[in-house]
């Protein structure tokens, strides 16, 4: 589809579960920093291992803001010629 919604790419292996992707979706949405408001959830499926889960909740609409404020290439996005 040729809208402006951009792909996500997730890499787990890279995220470090800072949480940062969760604050700002969630402020995109709700106007403040409340990660459980978010469209994109970090979870630690494996405990104490360091290994974190990155996943999309139906409310993500694609705007590839989490991408951009990840530091860390935990997600990253395609479609960005536009
Ligand atoms: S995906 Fe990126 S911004 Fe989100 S918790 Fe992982 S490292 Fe942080
Ligand atoms: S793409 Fe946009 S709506 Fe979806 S999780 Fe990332 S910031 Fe939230």
């Amino acid at each position: 589809m040729g809208d402006s919604k951009r792909a996500l790419v997730v890499n787990p292996d890279s995220c470090v579960g800072c949480m940062t992707c969760m604050l700002r979706c969630s402020y995109k949405f709700t106007g403040t920093y409340c990660p459980a408001m978010a469209a994109v959830i970090i979870s630690n499926p494996e405990g104490d291992s360091g290994m974190f889960a990155v996943l999309f909740s139906e409310k993500c609409d694609g705007c590839g803001l989490c991408a951009a404020f990840c530091l860390y290439g935990g997600i990253t996005r395609t479609g960005e010629g536009g």
